[in-house]
């Protein structure tokens, strides 16, 4: 009877301790909606430097954000990355994250890229892709550009519905009012060349070939056709101009890459540890290398010849998580605007 009694305590206090040792495992599990080849390098010396293993899921960004949600308590996921500003509110207001205090990435990164849930690694600039036979860079200088007669029947786009370009009407409801960001979409919508269709690289083609006079894209999508061989996205290239918008104003509207530790994260040592290893120089300047973006800690220098070749530019520094708050009041005002 004694014995039984015994071997019974070992058992307990090995079932009692087990969830804590499996804690406790030097793993991460990451959702990742980023998947570029670049990215292998990352994660191989974020092990390398702490020995913890990652574990990667990589899906596409609502995707990831459904799945997240439907798990609930019982999700694996330690920290979720993602791609605009737009998923990451969405996430946030889901209350999917868990606030992270970290001195370190106070410091690194800047305070208007992010909350007290998320960070921003990495920056792209929307920028005004335009063809040089057709337009004249004096017509093209702002966003609001875009909205003048002038322009009529010249510009192409993809969906208003599309997070890219939710974000930059957020940004635009933030400097200048609902009303205002409002007659701005009217404008830029009355100058369609073609309804929108396709993504950021289909309006950059579109441009060159003369369908549109103007379009707006990511940078990366432009830098990445800079860095290509295929004479087909050589040319491409040759018969366009990038524009900054807004220099003499707001600056260019930037959006992000970034993520946030989850609040059911089973290992949040190790998500915070992987969270300030996205923010150290190595970790910025593949992040930002391996899409052709921007790191966000400034001392961080990349040696990217498409972004040197792009030039520096003046960034709008509205803060992103409050833009982000915009996104809701963005998408009444494209469904308004007809820009579908
Ligand atoms: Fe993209």
């Amino acid at each position: 009877m004694k014995l039984r009694q015994f071997a019974l305590v070992p058992a307990l206090l090995v079932s009692l301790f087990q969830p804590a040792a499996q804690a406790q495992e030097n793993v991460l599990n990451l959702y990742s909606a980023r998947h570029y080849q670049t990215d292998e390098a990352l994660y191989a010396n974020f092990t390398k430097q702490t020995g913890i293993k990652i574990n990667r899921i990589e899906a596409k960004e609502d995707e990831l954000l459904e799945r997240i949600r439907n798990e609930g308590a019982q999700s694996p996921a330690d920290v979720f990355i993602t791609v605009d500003a737009t998923r990451l509110a969405k996430a946030d207001e889901l209350g999917l994250f868990a606030p992270v205090k970290s001195k370190l990435l106070e410091q690194r990164v800047p305070a208007h890229l992010r909350s007290p849930d998320w960070f921003a690694f990495s920056t792209r600039a929307r920028v005004i892709i335009y063809n040089k036979a057709a337009i004249k860079p004096e017509d093209v200088k702002s966003y609001e550009d875009l909205a003048n007669p002038k322009l009529k029947g010249q510009v192409c786009s993809r969906s208003g519905a599309h997070p890219y370009n939710l974000s930059l009407l957020a940004a635009m409801v933030s400097h200048h009012g609902e009303r205002k960001a409002e007659e701005w979409a009217k404008g830029v919508v009355a100058n369609f060349a073609r309804a929108p269709k396709g993504g950021d690289t289909d309006q950059i083609k579109a441009v060159a070939a003369g369908e549109c006079g103007v379009a707006i894209s990511n940078s990366y999508y432009f830098a990445r056709m800079m860095r290509s061989t295929k004479p087909e996205d050589r040319k491409v290239v040759e018969a366009l101009g990038v524009a900054w918008p807004n220099q003499q104003t707001t600056g260019t509207h930037i959006n992000i890459s970034g993520g946030g530790m989850l609040k059911h994260a089973p290992h949040k040592e190790a998500a915070v540890k992987f969270l300030e290893y996205l923010a150290s120089d190595d970790a910025q300047r593949y992040f930002a290398d391996g899409n052709n973006e921007w790191p966000v800690v400034a001392s961080v220098k990349t040696e990217n010849p498409a972004l040197a070749a792009l030039g520096n530019f003046k960034a709008d520094t509205l803060s992103i998580p409050a833009m982000a708050k915009n996104v809701v009041t963005a998408q009444k005002i494209a469904d308004r605007a007809g820009w579908k």
